[in-house]
């Protein structure tokens, strides 16, 4: 099945000389949807995955479904003060400020093995923060699960040390 043909590609969005990847698209076709999600579960069948994370918001979206499909936990990864529980939390930088996410503590135990998914890999800074994140409760990352890639901004090399799959590449 041809993926990324159910992308909508929306130039100048949300800013000019942003070229948005539309996953609305993907998502209201159902034979997209559930082939899609079947690859990512595909790809993480041989890795004895204990729990799926998903950050906010997008890779709710990818992440549940996945989680479903293994029959293991889902555990969000969100923006500060979202979660009612007490948080470890991570800052990165970006071009403009920074940005926090947030992990309930107990989420996960030391030595459980994770996979996290998201939508979309750009420069791979919300992936890394929710790999930071996992490693201070004592996780492993054992795979970063992505719908679609931009090979040309290169996340793929800051998360060198990781397993990497993604499904579409622009
Ligand atoms: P990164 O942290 O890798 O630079 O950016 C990835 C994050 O930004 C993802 O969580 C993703 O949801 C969001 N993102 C950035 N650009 C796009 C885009 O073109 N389409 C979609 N759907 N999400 C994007």
């Amino acid at each position: 099945m041809d993926l990324k043909q159910t992308v909508r590609v929306i130039e100048d969005f949300p800013k000019e000389g942003i070229s948005f990847k539309d996953i609305t698209t993907l998502l209201q076709d159902g034979k997209a949807l559930k082939f899609a999600i079947d690859e990512i579960i595909a790809d993480l069948k041989d890795k004895d995955v204990d729990l799926i994370v998903g950050p906010e918001a997008r890779g709710f979206l990818m992440g549940t479904p996945v989680a479903y499909g293994m029959e293991v936990g889902f555990i969000p990864v969100r923006k500060p003060g979202k979660l009612p529980w007490e948080v470890e939390a991570y800052e990165y930088d970006l071009e403009y400020g920074s940005n926090r996410l947030e992990i309930h503590k107990d989420a996960i135990k030391p030595g459980q093995k994770v996979a996290i998914v998201d939508d979309l890999l750009a420069t791979g800074g919300t992936m890394e923060a929710a790999a930071k994140l996992i490693e201070k409760l004592g996780g492993e990352v054992v795979s970063m699960q992505f719908l679609i890639e931009l090979e040309d901004l290169d996340g793929r090399a800051k998360l060198a040390k990781y397993n990497v799959n993604s499904l579409i590449k622009y």
